[in-house]
Order: structure tokens, then C-alpha cells, then sequence
């Protein structure tokens, strides 16, 4: 699950989201589950995944690639269908969905405003461009006074993309400086077709006569890799419907001095550990009628572009549902065994899972957590944006949980039992739409908040 507190009180964070969480208790009505979801190999996938081998998963790092390379041989073994069908070396790298991204990482920026020059320290730039040359034209020059709300100013720019000079009053110093620092690291783009970029220069001037802004970035190419299995409908009739199951596998790497690792075990080896056993379930069972792909996302925790990636390469519209599974590692705050659901508000779906689990005398909870925006802050928010009924399902006590993105949400923090009993539950719970007998509702696209465009 992504941390938006990058920027502290980050604009995202304003905004008012009303996602409903709903939460599956769990009865001994699952034991049959249990015995084709086998906990030794829940425990056996987790255990690998959140090693310090692996060194926390780091986007970009051989590790993940040795992570990729795991959930590509349980796929091949389960017998799913590889996503690629070009012939490659081996059956298992057809798993691997390969994609590159750019990474914008500024260089020099010089700025002056009516004719004086603006000191580094006042300085900072997101911008997707390779160079940047403002001589009083070229711009849209934007001044952010003391009571203005720079948080809201700079999103409404970001999302509407274009070149800006933002002159902020020096009541923001703070907030400028959380931006700086930010935007300081470079920004990770898909696709670098939208060119736009924000320069902000902390000053108290407010009428500009004249400016002159020069900058210049590096951009490098690096490569990231889902790995995406399907198991194929048993029925021609409904081949065509997809339901995606899916979680991150990335996470945080090691601390800044290489000493700690973050094993990110809840965050997102729990999830992706779900997906690889969830595939073993139904393709044990062999009745899906709609076809079923199992999706290991990279780079979510930087921004989500496995999932931005994965969602260009198909039509969402054929997407029924997408099980975004993050963060089932521990009881959430209902009990063991159970698992909340974000943005159940924007469709039917969680409605349908209630309808399924009612037999089972079983439950659903609301939102423990709206303020957090959930809904935005994984992988199931790029699918929502087209449409796709789109959710996360989570346990995880975001509010108090003292490991989230820290090195010690590792395997012994977790409680695999629970972790256990919310898979068995997401199987149950989502059986009808692996026959084909519920479609859920659309999510509202127009309802989802877009991306910005610059960083
Ligand atoms: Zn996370």
C-alpha cells in the first residue's frame, strides 16, 4: 500500500473520500476450502516473498527479480497460461510482462524574476522535460499569496498539466520545503508523452514584470516487470470476462544506510502470497467459466506503474471485477480471519460478495478508516479509472499498525492463521464471479479522481 506522506499532509490527503470498507467474518463453514488452500504452502510462499534474501523487494533491484522469477515458477507449476506467447527462452519468462519507465531526475535549474536572480535554496522543479528555457514567454506564472492553499493550487496545475511558474510567499516555507524535498528525488514517468513541468520559486514577490527560468533533467530508462498468469474460462460463452485477482509484490528495499530491511511481509507479500494460492485453488476446482488472471504488480509503492502498465495492454471494459488483495497479514480491527473492502460505495460488488457470504453466516463492516483515502492508495484506483469495479481487500489496522513501512513488518509480525482463514474467504466470496453468475456494477470513472500529469 502506497504512503502518500511524502509530502506530509499531502494534497491527497485533503480530499474528502467516503470509501466504505467492508469486512468478511469468517466461519468453520470454509474447512472445506481449507484442505485445497493448503496453509503449509501459504506459509512456504510468504516465507519466501519476505526473506531478507530478497532484501525487501525494491523496485529496480536484482532482488525483485528473483521474487519475479518465484511467482513465475508457481504460476508455471500451477498450470496457469503465461501472458506473453512469443517464444522465449524458457516457458516460465512468458509470465514476466516487461516494461520500461523514465526516470526525470533534475539537474540545473537557474531562475531570476524581475531581472534578480532567486537563490538554489528557494528553488525546486517537477517537470517531465528534458530542458526547460523561459525568457518571459513560455509560461504560465502562477502566484500562491499567504492565504492562498498551495496544496490545492499546485494539484489543480499538476492535473491539468502545461508549464507553470509557481511564485509561493514565504508564509509556505514549510510546505514548499516538503515539495522540494520531493520533487528533489525525480519523478517516475510511464510515459513521458504529456510534457509539462512546475517550477516554484519561494519568494514574496507578487507582480512579475519579467522572468527567465533555464533548467535541465536527465532521463534514464529502466526496466520493471509484472508477472501475470490466466487460467483460460472453461466455458467459450464467458472467455471473453475477466476477473482479475492481483497485489503488489515490490516494496521498500533496505534503509538508507543498507543495514535494515524492509520485508514488507503484510505489505505485499501477504497479498501476492493470496494471489499465488487463490490461482492453485480454482485451478485445482477447474469450473471458472469466466477466465481468470492472476496478476503480481511491480512498483506500486513508487507509484503504481505495474498496474498503469498492465491496465494498456488489455480492455478494461472486458474486466468484470479486479480483487486488489493488500495487507491480509494480521486480524483487522473486526477479528481474525476477516477483510475489509475500500470504495465499496462505487459498485455492487461488495453487495454481491454480502450475498454469497450471507449463506455462510458471515459478515460485512464498514469503513473502519475513510479519512485514509484507501480507495486511492493502491493498485485497484488505475483500474477504477476505467471503469473496472475495481477494489482493495485488506485487514490491516492502517490507523495504529506500528510496522507499516518500517523494517519490522516482517513474517514474525504477522499472525498466518488469520492471514489463512481471509484467503479461504476470498474464495468463497468471490466464487460466483469465477461461474459467471453475478456481473457487479461499473465503477464510476467520472467519479474517480485523475492523476496528475507532471508528477
Ligand atoms: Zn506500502
Amino acid at each position: 500500500m502506497i504512503k502518500i506522506p511524502a509530502l506530509k499532509n499531502s494534497p491527497l490527503s485533503n480530499f474528502k473520500r467516503k470509501s466504505l470498507i467492508a469486512a468478511i467474518a469468517m466461519t468453520s463453514a470454509f474447512s472445506s476450502v481449507a484442505e485445497i488452500i493448503p496453509a503449509e504452502q501459504v506459509a512456504k510462499d510468504i516465507t519466501y516473498l519476505a526473506a531478507d534474501d530478497l532484501k525487501g523487494r525494491a523496485s529496480f533491484s536484482p532482488e525483485i527479480d528473483r521474487a519475479a522469477n518465484y511467482i513465475a515458477k508457481r504460476f508455471a507449476d500451477i498450470g496457469l497460461q503465461p501472458i506473453s506467447t512469443e517464444k522465449v527462452a524458457t516457458h516460465n519468462t512468458r509470465f514476466l510482462q516487461k516494461f520500461t519507465v523514465s526516470q526525470i531526475q533534475p539537474q540545473a535549474l537557474t531562475v531570476s524574476i524581475n531581472h534578480a536572480e532567486i537563490s538554489q535554496e528557494n528553488l525546486a522543479i517537477a517537470s517531465t522535460m528534458r530542458s526547460v528555457n523561459w525568457q518571459e514567454t513560455g509560461a504560465q506564472v502562477h502566484v500562491i499569496s499567504k492565504d492562498d492553499d498551495m496544496r490545492d493550487t499546485l494539484r489543480a496545475l499538476n492535473q491539468k498539466g502545461g508549464q507553470h511558474l509557481v511564485i509561493i510567499n514565504s508564509a509556505h516555507t514549510k510546505t514548499f520545503q516538503a515539495y522540494k524535498n520531493y520533487f528533489n528525488r525525480g519523478i517516475t514517468k510511464l510515459s513521458l508523452e504529456h510534457r509539462g513541468a512546475i517550477v516554484m520559486v519561494l519568494s514574496d514577490i507578487s507582480d512579475v514584470n519579467a522572468y527567465n527560468v533555464k533548467a535541465n533533467a536527465k532521463i534514464t530508462e529502466q526496466t520493471l516487470t509484472n508477472v501475470v498468469g490466466i487460467l483460460p474460462a472453461t466455458s467459450t460463452e464467458n472467455a471473453k470476462e475477466v476477473v482479475l485477482y492481483s497485489a503488489h509484490y515490490d516494496h521498500l528495499g533496505v534503509t538508507e544506510d543498507g543495514k535494515q530491511i524492509y520485508n514488507g511481509a503484510d505489505d505485499d507479500a501477504s497479498g501476492t502470497t493470496a494471489i499465488i494460492n487463490l490461482a492453485q485453488y480454482y485451478a485445482k476446482q477447474g469450473n471458472n467459466k469466466r477466465s481468470l488472471m492472476f496478476s503480481a504488480f511491480t512498483a506500486e509503492e513508487i507509484g503504481g506503474f505495474g498496474s498503469k502498465y498492465f491496465s494498456q495492454q488489455l480492455n478494461p471494459d472486458h474486466v468484470v471485477a479486479m480483487i486488489n488483495i493488500e495487507m491480509i497479514g494480521k486480524p483487522s480491527k473486526f477479528g481474525a480471519g476477516t477483510v475489509w473492502m475500500t470504495g465499496m460505495e462505487r459498485s455492487n460488488l461488495g453487495a454481491l460478495l454480502n450475498e454469497k457470504l450471507s449463506a455462510q453466516n458471515t459478515e460485512i463492516y464498514q469503513d473502519p478508516y475513510p479519512e485514509q483515502g484507501l480507495f486511492y492508495r493502491s493498485d485497484n484506483a488505475t483500474l477504477a479509472r476505467l471503469g473496472v469495479p475495481a477494489h482493495s481487500f485488506s485487514s490491516t489496522q492502517l490507523d495504529k499498525d506500528q510496522h507499516y513501512h518500517q523494517t519490522s513488518d516482517d513474517i514474525k509480525s504477522l499472525d498466518l492463521s488469520s492471514m489463512h482463514k481471509v484467503i479461504e474467504s476470498l474464495a468463497v466470496a468471490t466464487q460466483s464471479l469465477v461461474d459467471g453468475t453475478v456481473t457487479p456494477t461499473r465503477i464510476d470513472k467520472a467519479k474517480v479522481r485523475a492523476q496528475g500529469k507532471i508528477y
